[in-house]
């Protein structure tokens, strides 16, 4: 059990982002256990103290939306400008060639790059599964090894060319298997008490690798165990054409009729969703994730900002995701915000975002979506001590910004947090990874990585 006390003393500012977006100056906080247990102004005795003058502590991002395997693909030449199907095909064919040790690697390293730019709880989307659930098995080791809240969602694809897809068969399952298999996960690794370190979740990939049927299974596995779903919807032309052709619907109605909306549903991208279709998702609580820099990076004629401004507006509930390193050659929650923030003024009918609400989308915003708003995704006493604490004094980056806490750390180019803690135990400290050795990590992937040939 862990019930050290560790005292953030005299911040300088605490984005708290409680109901009211309290924004604290000269508090304290004390961390006992997993908990927060007081946000004070008076002396108090604790076991560790970060001194945290000229320091903001906020609390831990929260990122929606990732495919933790995919840091091979980071700068692909052969995924550059390629249509959503062809994009998939390549990926897939990568994801058919690694093997245990690469997904456990490239897990450990997307989320080591998370954890230090401040983001204490992630989600992943791994969808290809040549072996059972070893890759599943994989990633959850690293998130338990590197001390990162974690909530993996078992993915799925099971159209291929024998269905006349583009994605090879063995990078597919059959539905039986796919529900056979994803109940294996949830039963034993799945675990739904107050401040959780791991849940797992259902996804089948898209509208077009996957089955009717499989959203279906997924949608009776989510309710028979109250897990959340999620799936890519409202990302390309190519998806749109597709459901037209085979449903005669537009894809959001496609899910909507086979009962995929509500409070425990998120739809990942939402870039072509028109007012109608918002309205819908606000009337139905049912969530967005925006992953802005994987959105632009876009071939000729497709929409590459979805509409977050009219989103929000509509009060749509948004969170933020880095999406897989295939899309997004990073993996880091404060780049994503301030790529979300600053994109919205290319759309003809928004202007870029205050930081308030894209606080709210790295944070409470993401905690509503993974249903867990009571415990973490605020600055509150008994939450969940997730914090980061970023350095104002001593960095170039944020100099001249002094205006408010939030803007300087939106507006300006993204660093590296001081300390970040999950759970009330210190994972990052004077911006180094506590329960890892990168360096050994890094050299260990990029040696299997240049062997790989797909
Ligand atoms: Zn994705």
């Amino acid at each position: 059990m862990n019930n050290k006390s560790i005292l953030i003393k005299n911040a300088e500012y605490i984005i708290t982002m409680d109901r009211n977006e309290k924004i604290l100056k000269g508090y304290s906080i004390l961390v006992k256990g997993k908990q927060i247990a007081l946000i004070t102004k008076k002396k108090v005795k604790a076991d560790e103290k970060i001194d945290a003058r000229g320091k903001i502590v906020i609390p831990g991002f929260i990122n929606c939306h990732h495919h933790l395997f995919q840091v091979g693909l980071r700068g692909n030449p052969a995924l550059q400008n390629q249509p959503i199907d062809r994009w998939i095909k390549i990926v897939s064919n990568y994801a058919t060639v690694i093997d245990e040790e690469i997904v456990y690697l490239s897990a450990l390293v997307n989320m080591a790059e998370l954890l230090l730019y401040g983001c204490t709880t992630t989600t992943d989307m791994h969808y290809i599964f040549p072996k059972g659930n070893s890759f599943i098995e994989a990633t959850i080791k690293a998130a338990q090894d590197i001390g990162i809240r974690f909530h993996p969602y078992r993915g799925s694809m099971s159209l291929s060319k024998k269905d006349g897809a583009e994605f090879p068969d063995k990078a597919v399952e059959k539905p039986d298997d796919i529900a056979t298999r994803t109940e294996a996960v949830i039963t034993k690794y799945h675990n739904p008490d107050k401040f959780s370190m791991l849940r797992i979740g259902i996804a089948p990939c898209t509208i077009f690798t996957s089955r009717r049927e499989d959203y279906k299974n997924a949608l009776i596995l989510a309710k028979k165990y109250d897990l959340l779903l999620q799936t890519h919807l409202g990302e390309s032309s190519f998806e749109n054409k597709y459901t037209k052709n085979k449903f005669g619907k537009r894809p959001l109605s496609f899910l909507m009729d086979l009962g995929w909306e509500g409070k425990n549903v998120s739809f990942v991208h939402g870039i072509n969703m028109n007012i109608r279709e918002i309205k819908e998702l606000a009337q139905t609580n049912t969530h967005v994730v925006h992953c802005p820099i994987s959105n632009a990076r876009k071939p000729i004629g497709e929409e590459g900002v979805a509409p977050v401004y009219s989103m929000l507006t509509k009060g749509v509930n948004v969170a933020i995701g880095v999406d897989g390193s295939a899309g997004n050659d990073s993996s880091n929650v404060l780049e994503e915000l301030r790529w979300a923030r600053t994109l919205q003024g290319i759309r003809k009918d928004s202007t870029y975002l205050k930081p308030s609400p894209v606080m709210a989308m790295g944070t409470i915003n993401g905690a509503r979506l993974l249903g867990r708003e009571t415990e973490i995704g605020s600055i509150e006493e008994g939450k969940a001590a997730d914090l980061a604490i970023f350095d104002i004094t001593d960095t170039l980056e944020r100099v001249g910004s002094i205006y408010d806490p939030q803007t300087m750390l939106l507006a300006c180019q993204a660093t590296r947090a001081d300390t970040v803690i999950v759970n009330g135990k210190k994972v990052v400290e004077k911006s180094q990874l506590i329960n890892l050795d990168a360096k050994k990590i890094i050299c260990k992937l990029n040696k299997r990585l240049k062997k790989l040939s797909y």
